[in-house]
């Protein structure tokens, strides 16, 4: 449902915004739709082929209200370091379709964002996927992260998987038949896809996405630089040739990273957990810490010609303001 009026009133002087209501987990959530800007977006292959090394942000599209506005305070402080783009990720299942989009627009329309939204396959028929797609192209998106997607806890892959949508390089090959002009990244797994029978096998699969069309990789994150610098050796040695962009997250805490890890099996390294052991119960250390790894590492990858770098800031401007500044000593 669409009404007329604004959350932020004066927030754009050209034309009043929209608002979308929706209803979800039984709260009322608003957001504004600003004037789209007019200009298609660039595609990040093009910015890739620019030789310098970019940087970009991972957003989640908040649950409500309160959400967006500390949305719109991240990304507001966050437009000072100037990404060269952001991404809004996909809930399991389809389960952000509408938020996904919305948050897209936003920070497209009020930030000046390059905006990369996610969008995966489970629980969509193609129609389902042409149709968030086709909505991203007519707002002026040019990119999109095509993915397979994660199941829902305890969907059957005979639910989840529809109208022969099995694979992430049968979303990039949907994608690329209904717009060719738009740009995709897939993802890469440094350490394997938990779910792969082999590293080969992996690279066999991440190979079809490349040749269906996508343009870069993305890579889940990962805390050794060994384990991104072997895969990309692989990568070229299987002839992926296009550019590997390393995801990096700075930890927030043991509990948190622990849990992601277990999740997309990314290896904890004893150093890394020694420090935080020894950090104890202090947030604040914890987090200075994840920081300052995140730090070593994006250093040591850029200096090897990596092609930027990717931070999952989950929605905190804190680590990559920080970040930025300390790339800039
Ligand atoms: C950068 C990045 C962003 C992400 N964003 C999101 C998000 O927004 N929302 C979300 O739900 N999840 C997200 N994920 C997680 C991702 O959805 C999961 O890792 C998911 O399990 C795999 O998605 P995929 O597109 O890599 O799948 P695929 O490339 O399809 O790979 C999945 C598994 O199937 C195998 N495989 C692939 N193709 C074939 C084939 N043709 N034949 C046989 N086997 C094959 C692969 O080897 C792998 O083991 C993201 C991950 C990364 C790294």
């Amino acid at each position: 449902m669409k009404v007329d009026g604004g959350l932020r009133p004066g927030a754009h002087k050209a034309a009043p915004p929209e608002v979308d209501v929706g209803v979800i987990e039984g709260r009322i959530i608003g957001f504004v739709f600003a004037p789209t800007p007019s200009q298609s977006d660039r595609p990040i292959s093009e910015l890739l082929a620019e030789g310098r090394p970019l940087r970009s942000l991972e957003f989640f599209p908040p649950k409500d209200e309160p959400g967006v506005e500390a949305l719109r305070q991240t990304a507001a402080a966050l437009r000072r370091i100037e990404p060269d783009f952001v991404s809004v990720t996909y809930g399991a299942g389809g389960s952000t379709k509408g938020r996904t989009a919305q948050v897209s627009s936003l920070l497209r329309a009020e930030f000046g964002f390059t905006v990369m939204p996610h969008l995966t396959a489970v629980s969509h028929t193609r129609a389902e996927v042409a149709a968030v797609a086709e909505e991203h192209y007519a707002r002026g998106i040019r990119n999109i992260m095509a993915l397979r997607g994660d199941l829902p806890n305890g969907l059957p892959p005979a639910t989840a998987f529809r109208d022969g949508l099995r694979f992430g390089c049968d979303v990039v090959a949907l994608l690329k038949d209904l717009h060719p002009d738009l740009c995709l990244g897939v993802a890469g797994y440094p350490e394997k896809h938990p779910e792969a029978p082999s590293f080969e096998a992996d690279l066999v699969n991440l190979r079809r996405k490349v040749d269906a069309g996508a343009s870069f990789i993305t890579t889940q994150l990962f805390f050794e630089n060994e384990a991104y610098y072997r895969f990309v050796d692989r990568c070229r040695a299987a002839g992926i040739d296009v550019p590997i962009v390393p995801g990096i997250m700075p930890m927030l805490s043991l509990k948190q990273v622990t849990r992601i890890t277990t999740t997309c099996g990314a290896r904890l390294p004893d150093r890394l957990i020694r420090r935080i052991e020894a950090a104890g119960d202090q947030p604040e250390i914890v987090e200075a810490l994840g920081i300052d790894w995140a730090l070593t590492q994006i250093r040591d990858l850029l200096a090897a010609g990596a092609p930027g770098y990717h931070l999952y800031i989950l929605n905190r401007a804190r680590s990559a303001l920080t970040l930025a500044a300390g790339l800039a000593a």
